[in-house]
């Protein structure tokens, strides 16, 4: 008979934690493999209902808001603490990365932004109008339908948005990987041509599918700006969430979306569903025949 010692030690395990995308001041550690990031209700909103919906298990797991540092924090699952030197994708999903909302407010109030201007100058010098040149800034909805151009959000569904390999390389200049063919490359480089990754990945994609298609919360919800998170290791685990909702809205009633129409403006597809089966054929064309 073994002889259980009555004492449970749990051993915190120390890893660096990794964020692909967002602002570094956005994400603090938690205990237990729980991770803070800066209140959001609407992210809020959605984590509530995603933890009632069948989605739940490509969800991070949410533990409600807390409090530290004079600061509100959603606490959720740290995806990554139970990987080992992970390596991590971020691929934001849908054809669009505003909210119909946004475009409308930016119409109502026009403001002109330097800020955009000078990101947009950095990445094509040419892309900027005469008149943007001279006001030296531009709409914001300008520049956030110029930026869905230059990568693959338009043309795919989805982009890259930050890729972290295990041997610490870490790439998040992905902004004009648009072609099929550079994503391929991206992707390859991911999971290092590890074909039982690579399988994994699109097993677990295919579920994700199935599941989103069946679900009462996507249905209901213009799903904007969120990601994808893969996550792999050398054990040969390999795993994708949902994650960031800071943008996900519910639809007026009594909306749905198919999240495969094209977008036009009034009706709120967000393009989401088209990305992934886009994503799954591209994983698919990867694989030996
Ligand atoms: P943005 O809106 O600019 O994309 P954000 O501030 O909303 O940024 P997220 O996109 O939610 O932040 O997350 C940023 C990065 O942090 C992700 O790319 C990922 O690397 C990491 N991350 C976020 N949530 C988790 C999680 N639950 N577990 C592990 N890593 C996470
Ligand atoms: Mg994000
Ligand atoms: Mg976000």
């Amino acid at each position: 008979m073994v002889q259980w010692s009555p004492f449970v030690v749990s051993l915190k395990r120390v890893y660096p934690w990794v964020q692909l995308a967002g602002h570094a001041g956005n994400f603090q550690a938690g205990e237990d493999g729980r991770l803070l990031k800066r209140y959001c209700e609407t992210e809020q909103l959605c984590l509530q209902k995603l933890m009632e919906d069948i989605l739940r298990p490509f969800v991070p797991g949410y533990h409600g808001v807390v409090r530290r540092d004079e600061q509100d924090f959603n606490l959720m699952d740290d995806l990554l603490a139970d990987f080992d030197s992970p390596s991590i994708m971020d691929c934001k999903m849908g054809t669009r990365t505003y909210l119909e909302e946004e475009l409308r407010k930016a119409r109502e109030r026009p403001r002109l932004r330097k800020d955009m201007y000078e990101k947009m100058v950095a990445v094509d010098p040419g892309a900027p109008t005469e008149q943007e040149r001279a006001q030296k800034a531009i709409l914001k909805p300008r520049y956030m339908q110029w930026r869905e151009t230059l990568s693959s959000t338009a043309t795919l569904g989805f982009r890259i948005e930050g890729i972290k390999r295990a041997d610490g390389t870490c790439n998040t200049n992905f902004k004009k990987t648009k072609d099929r063919a550079q994503v391929m490359q991206a992707l390859g480089d991911f999971v290092g041509g590890d074909i039982q990754i690579l399988k994994l990945y699109l097993e677990r994609l295919k579920e994700l599918r199935s599941v989103l298609e069946e679900s009462q919360f996507f249905r209901t919800h213009e799903v904007v700006g969120s990601s994808l998170l893969f996550v792999h290791d050398a054990s040969g685990k390999a795993h994708v969430w949902m994650i960031d909702f800071g943008k996900t809205v519910p639809l007026p009633s009594p909306v749905t979306l198919d999240h495969r129409t094209p977008w036009t403006e009034g009706n709120h597809e967000d393009g989401y569903l088209w990305g992934l089966d886009n994503l799954i054929d591209v994983l698919g064309t990867m694989l030996p025949p």
